[in-house]
C-alpha cells in the first residue's frame, strides 16, 4: 500500500497544502510545531477512522475556521483508492469513499492501512492494560471491520449491564440482567477468540524481530491475559459458557461493586522476556526494542491478511532510539513505505533514495526553494 498525495485544507495549522510522497523512505522534516505531526496525524486518521491525539474531531480544525478538509489520495494492489474527510466544527466529521460519502465511519476501516509508532507506544510495555487493549483493538480493526462492529456492541452492552448492576435491589430487573449477561458471554466469546488469535500471530512475529535486533540473547513471549485463563478459543459455545458461569457465580460482587469484573474489557497482553514479566524487569532499552519489535509485527500481521504491506508512519521515533535500533529499522523498512518526522535530516542524509518534505509554520517549502537556498549560500 502507498500513499500517493494528502491534500490539506484548514487541518490544524495547514491552510491548503498538497504534500506528495514517494515509495520507500520519505522524511518530513522541520522545527519543533511547524505541523509535522499534523501531517502523520492527518494520513492515520483514514486508517483509523480518528485522530490519534485529538481528543474531539473539532480540535483537528484550524483556528479561525470552520471546517478542515484531507484527502488521501493512494494505490493498493486492487487498485487506485481515494478518501476524504470533512471535519466542521458543529456536525459529526463525514468520510467519502472515492467521492460518495459513507454512512459510518467504520465502512472506510480497512480501506486504507496503516501503522502508527509514535513516542507514546514507547511505553506500551509498561503502561496500563487499556494501552495494550487498544494497541489490540487498532491494529485488529484495520484486518477485520467486522470485529468493530463487535466491539461496539460489547461496549453498549457493559454499559446497559453496569447500569443494571448499579440500581437499588427494588429496582434491579434481573430477568434484563441475565439477557445481558448471555449477549456479553457470547460477545466475550468471539472476541477472546479473534484476540487470541491475532496474539499467537503477535507472538510469532515479535519473537524473530527482537532476536534479530538483539542478535538473539533474550527470548520474548507474549500470551493472552484473559479472564478464562488457558482456554480452547476456537469452542465458541464452551467459551460462552465458561465466560458466563464467570459472570453468574460473581453476580454478588459485581452487585456490590456496581460494574461488571468479568469480560474481555478487561483483557491483558503478557509481555515477557526469558520468562521474566517485562512491565517490571524489563530495562528501558528492552522495553523500546519490544514496542518497536511489537509495531514491525503489526505490519508483517497486516501484510499477511492482505498480501501488501501497510505503511509504516514513524512520528518522532528515531529520535528516541539508540543507533543499533535505527540502524535496524532502516535497514528493514526501506522496501516498503514509511514517512517519517523528525528535527532533521539526521541519519537519513547517507540513506540512498529519500524523499525529503521539509514543512515550516503548516506549508511545504519545496524542492526547488531549498536548492535556491543552498545556491544562494554558495
Ligand atoms: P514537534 O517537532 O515539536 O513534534 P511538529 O512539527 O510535529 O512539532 P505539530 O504537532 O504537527 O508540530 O504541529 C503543532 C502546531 O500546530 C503548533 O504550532 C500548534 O499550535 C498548531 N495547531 C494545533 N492545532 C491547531 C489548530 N486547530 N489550528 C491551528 N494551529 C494548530
Ligand atoms: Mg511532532
Amino acid at each position: 500500500m502507498i500513499v500517493k498525495q494528502i491534500e490539506l485544507s484548514d487541518f490544524r495549522n495547514i491552510e491548503n497544502e498538497k504534500i506528495e510522497f514517494s515509495e520507500g523512505i520519505n522524511v518530513i522534516y522541520g522545527e519543533n510545531a511547524q505541523g509535522k505531526t499534523n501531517i502523520l496525524e492527518a494520513i492515520y486518521l483514514f486508517a483509523r477512522g480518528k485522530s490519534f491525539r485529538a481528543f474531539k474531531d473539532k480540535e483537528l480544525v484550524r483556528f479561525g475556521s470552520n471546517t478542515a478538509y484531507a484527502k488521501l489520495s493512494y494505490v493498493k494492489k486492487e487498485g487506485e483508492g481515494l478518501l476524504g474527510v470533512e471535519i466542521n466544527k458543529n456536525t459529526p466529521k463525514r468520510f467519502y469513499r472515492n467521492k460518495v460519502r459513507v454512512n459510518k465511519t467504520s465502512e472506510i476501516i480497512g480501506e486504507f492501512r496503516a501503522v502508527l509508532f509514535c513516542p507514546s507506544h514507547l511505553g506500551i510495555i509498561k503502561d496500563s492494560a487499556s494501552v495494550r487493549r487498544r494497541f489490540l483493538d487498532v491494529a485488529i480493526s484495520q484486518l477485520r471491520p467486522i470485529y468493530i462492529k463487535m466491539l461496539a456492541k460489547y461496549n453498549s452492552v457493559l454499559e446497559n449491564r453496569n447500569a443494571i448492576l448499579k440500581m437499588e435491589e427494588e429496582q434491579r430487573d434481573n430477568l434484563m440482567l441475565d439477557v445481558y449477561s448471555e449477549e456479553m458471554a457470547y460477545l466475550c466469546a468471539d472476541i477472546a477468540s479473534i484476540r487470541n488469535e491475532y496474539i499467537k500471530k503477535l507472538d510469532y512475529w515479535v519473537k524473530i524481530f527482537f532476536e534479530e535486533m538483539t542478535k538473539g540473547k533474550e527470548a520474548p513471549k507474549i500470551t493472552y491475559e484473559v479472564n478464562v485463563g488457558e482456554n480452547d478459543f476456537e469452542q465458541r459455545e464452551s467459551l460462552k459458557n465458561r465466560y458466563l458461569s464467570l459472570l453468574k457465580d460473581n453476580i454478588d460482587r459485581e452487585i456490590k461493586y456496581g460494574v461488571t469484573l468479568f469480560g474481555i474489557h478487561k483483557d491483558d497482553l503478557k509481555i515477557e522476556l526469558n520468562g521474566k514479566d517485562s512491565r517490571f524487569y524489563s530495562s528501558q532499552g528492552q522495553q523500546r526494542s519490544l514496542s518497536l519489535a511489537m509495531k514491525m509485527a503489526e505490519g508483517e500481521i497486516s501484510r499477511e491478511y492482505s498480501g501488501e504491506y501497510p505503511v509504516f508512519l514513524f512520528d518522532d521515533v528515531l529520535s528516541e532510539l539508540d543507533d543499533s535500533r535505527k540502524r535496524y529499522i532502516l535497514s528493514n523498512i526501506k522496501s516498503r513505505q514509511v514517512i517519517i518526522t523528525g528535527c532533521d535530516k539526521g541519519v537519513f542524509e547517507s540513506t540512498e533514495k529519500c524523499n525529503f518534505i521539509k514543512i515550516e509554520n503548516g506549508k511545504r517549502i519545496n524542492a526547488d526553494i531549498l536548492e535556491n537556498e543552498i545556491i544562494g549560500e554558495e
